[in-house]
């Protein structure tokens, strides 16, 4: 069965012959027979002679990178919606594909343009846009795919040269999707939240260990997406699009991470990954999100087709379930803006119950290493199929309920300038407020020793207080009445995995700005001794009980300044607070 397989693998890489396309028509790939890729100049070229020669491609651009370059964008829409507005008037599908986050992992540049030429110049799939609107970002992290050299990808087969991994400034773009550093973000934010896309992809090249599969993808959908966009998932994309591959020759697996990386037989990890990727910050807006990964070990012309034979098969896919498509999208919005998940789940743990998966891998031979000291791992050609544990069951480890509102004083701006980027409605009061709210004290926090993503992310631990406030005019307000809510939680509260303060939007509440002289304690100390009986009971207890507490001669006289009206009450209090109850005065919109 397998040698069939392989068989019709290879019937199926030829007929994405390229021998019927004309040699002007060939991309760079195709004419070095998939040794090379093309340049970022090279691919705005080709781009622009797509958009000249046929009439249902705009090509244009959604921002700037770091470095300057234009962000390209290919718009392709038979009827020529080419204007967002009027795209999402219609009930064609959105389809948004992102290649070249990681600029090294180009497969999918050279496979959606090799495509849109078969279907706008060859016409080899005369229907293919009939329900479709496609949104193509050839590469998307422009300036790591000019950072071009033979040795980018150590563990990769091809193509010649290639790019690297993050953009300009060292950020990976993979990881910014919710704290929004890169300027590459804020401008594919805006882009998403114009079209609103419908499907997302995102393209890439798995590291890992080796097994048959050229292709492996992951798309969430568990309990951290919306039901409606689970159920389509479920019901009328994932399997019949995987089936449609198999059938050409591309078994698919759900993306590969091994318990053990030299031995697949004791499983892999499936589970939810946190919002600041892609694919897991996609469905927070309602919309599916594939994760494609070619295996980086195939050659470069085997990705490039696999990702092809992905690409028209989800196409199909979506021509023919338009409609379940769209109302899944539209039930999902309604559903997240009206009756929102209470409890609503902030973190997930994957279970130790494991499923089955019947994994294509090879036969390996593990060997003592004289280098190492440790074992490696050889990996031979020879197939070994076999069924693994497959740990993708999850349960909520941290939820909350969700409030009426959020309240942020207005001096928080940059937190503000996020939310308006991720398509969230920000509301000014144009008169001043009594609220009942809940507030968090973060207690003992710590923050990462080593910079990740250019931030020292922080953890702390959580203590929720009840509250009557007042707030003035020009206080922003954020109404959990949108269809951007799940966003909305995941920055604002705190021990959601991307919160802003956890990335250290707000480290200056942790910061003790005023402090009191050793002597002036002392006097402080034995008044509040001399007149309060409980608390002189509580200090002793502590010093006979807590041996750190009493070696400590600065906590010691801590103890009674933080028990004192000079203490500073603000102090590791998490400025954005829960609204109880509706907000009635009268706001407005923030542009
Ligand atoms: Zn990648």
């Amino acid at each position: 069965m397998v040698k069939n397989l392989f068989i019709f693998f290879f019937i199926t890489i030829n007929s994405l012959s390229s021998q019927d396309i004309p040699i002007e028509w060939l991309t760079k790939a195709e004419k070095s027979n998939f040794k090379e890729t093309s340049r970022y100049e090279e691919t705005i070229d080709y781009c622009i002679k797509l958009s000249k020669n046929s009439p249902f491609v705009r090509y244009t651009t959604f921002g700037k990178s770091g470095e300057n370059r234009d962000l390209p964008l290919l718009i392709v829409s038979k009827d020529k919606f080419f204007d967002s507005k009027k795209a999402r008037q219609t009930s064609k599908a959105i389809i948004l594909i992102q290649n070249g986050i990681h600029a090294g992992e180009i497969e999918g540049k050279d496979a959606s343009l090799m495509l849109l030429r078969d279907i706008v110049i060859a016409k080899k799939y005369p229907n293919m846009l009939d329900s479709l609107i496609l949104l193509i970002i050839p590469i998307y992290n422009v300036d790591g795919h000019e950072r071009f050299g033979k040795y980018n990808r150590i563990n990769q087969n091809g193509p010649e040269e290639m790019g690297w991994r993050t953009n300009a400034t060292n950020l990976n773009l993979n990881r910014d999707y919710m704290k929004a550093d890169a300027p590459e973000t804020k401008a594919f934010l805006k882009l998403f939240d114009s079209w609103l896309p419908d499907f997302f992809i995102d393209i890439h090249t798995t590291n890992g260990a080796d097994y048959q599969y050229s292709l492996t993808y992951s798309i969430e959908s568990q309990e951290n997406v919306a039901l409606p966009i689970r159920k389509w998932i479920n019901e009328k994309f994932l399997y019949n699009v995987l089936d449609n591959l198999n059938q050409k020759g591309y078994p698919a697996a759900p993306y590969i991470w091994l318990k053990d990386n030299k031995d697949p037989s004791k499983g892999m990890y499936g589970g939810v990954s946190p919002p600041r990727l892609s694919n897991t910050y996609i469905p927070l807006q309602n919309r599916p999100a594939l994760l494609i990964e070619t295996h980086m070990l195939k050659d470069y012309k085997t990705r490039v087709s696999a990702v092809y034979q992905f690409l028209l098969s989800i196409f199909e896919n979506i021509n023919s379930n338009l409609s379940s498509l769209k109302l899944s999208v539209k039930l999902a919005d309604e559903f997240t803006m009206n009756s929102l998940e209470n409890p609503f789940p902030l973190r997930f743990e994957t279970l130790s119950e494991p499923d089955t998966f019947f994994f294509l891998g090879y036969k390996s031979v593990v060997e003592k290493s004289e280098i190492s000291g440790a074992e490696w791992v050889r990996w031979t050609d020879e197939p070994l199929n076999l069924n693994i544990p497959w740990y993708n069951r999850i349960k909520a480890t941290s939820s909350i309920s969700p409030p009426f509102a959020y309240i942020i004083p207005k001096q928080w701006q940059s937190a503000i300038e996020i939310l308006k980027y991720h398509g969230i409605m920000v509301e000014t009061l144009k008169e001043p407020i009594e609220a009942q709210v809940e507030y968090y004290k973060l207690t003992n926090p710590k923050w990462q020793e080593r910079p990740y993503e250019g931030r020292h992310p922080v953890s702390y631990n959580t203590e929720k207080y009840s509250s009557f406030k007042k707030y003035p005019v020009g206080t922003y307000i954020i109404r959990l009445n949108q269809r951007t809510n799940r966003i909305i939680i995941n920055l604002l509260e705190p021990e959601a995995p991307d919160a802003l303060v956890a990335w250290g939007y707000f480290n200056s509440i942790f910061e003790q700005k005023e402090y009191a002289e050793d002597y002036v304690l002392e006097k402080l100390a034995r008044d509040m001794l001399a007149n309060d009986e409980k608390l002189k009971k509580e200090f002793y207890d502590k010093l006979s009980n807590d041996s750190t507490f009493a070696s400590n001669p600065r906590a010691r006289l801590n103890f009674f300044y933080q028990r004192s009206p000079y203490w500073d009450n603000q102090l590791n209090i998490y400025p954005i607070v829960r609204a109880v109850n509706e907000i009635k005065a009268t706001t407005e919109i923030v542009k």
